[in-house]
């Protein structure tokens, strides 16, 4: 959470402010002109903002009398659930992944707990879950493999990628709740900033399968991670 509270010298009952923040390419307004002097703004994933405060007296025919812009960094504002998973009785896992793109699946199946999935997988005489994370409807994100581990995702990519599978069948479910979708969009957006990644794929991009799914919002994914 970032208070934002400035300190006018000539403040007064007439006194507006405006605060704006710019990120996706574009000034934002998080809370328009009022005599309301701060603002409390929870920023929605890691990056790079610049806030702006506008001020003007209230009858002030300009858009702005005066105006203050201030960098903020956000770091961790990712909620990870990390569940204890055991990787060692099909392990051991092999820490020799290099991430220089994400890929994104579904796991072409409703309601499944990271659990489930670890199961599964480890059913495939495999270490254990094959994705990085796992995201579940209601936007909750588990941590699978550590992200230095090799994947077992996507063959071609498995030494060289995060994989991120979302919970759901999306050749049959028609669209994302707004919460996965508000979380694969954060942790993408943490992912491709960590990393310095430009390449994000669907899993079908890569490999001769249907996932994540013909309605899943892959383009949409993929330019907003990236911008
Ligand atoms: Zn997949």
């Amino acid at each position: 959470m970032i208070h934002i509270e400035p300190v006018m010298k000539n403040s007064s009952s007439e006194t507006l402010y405006r605060f704006s923040a710019y990120f996706d390419g574009k000034w934002q307004v998080l809370q328009d002109y009022s005599k309301d002097n701060s603002y409390n703004w929870q920023p929605t994933w890691d990056t790079n903002y610049t806030v702006k405060v506008d001020v003007k007296n209230e009858n002030s025919k300009s858009d702005a009398e005066d105006s203050k812009q201030i960098n903020y960094e956000i770091q961790n504002n990712l909620n990870i659930i990390e569940p204890k998973l055991d990787f060692v009785t099909n392990g051991p896992l092999v820490y020799t992944n290099v991430p220089k793109s994400i890929v994104l699946h579904h796991i072409q199946a409703r309601f499944a707990t990271v659990y489930d999935i670890h199961r599964w997988h480890m059913d495939r005489t495999w270490a254990g879950i094959g994705y990085h994370y796992y995201i579940r409807y209601d936007g909750s994100i588990y941590r699978g493999r550590p992200e230095n581990a090799k994947g077992a995702h996507c063959p071609p990519a498995n030494y060289s990628s995060i994989g991120i599978a979302c919970e759901g069948d999306f050749m049959v479910e028609k669209s994302m709740t707004s919460a996965q979708k508000k979380s694969l969009i954060a942790l993408g957006k943490y992912i491709k900033n960590k990393y310095n990644i430009h390449e994000v794929y669907g899993h079908k991009d890569l490999y001769s399968t249907d996932c994540p799914g013909r309605y899943f919002p892959l383009q949409e994914m993929k330019n907003t991670i990236l911008r």
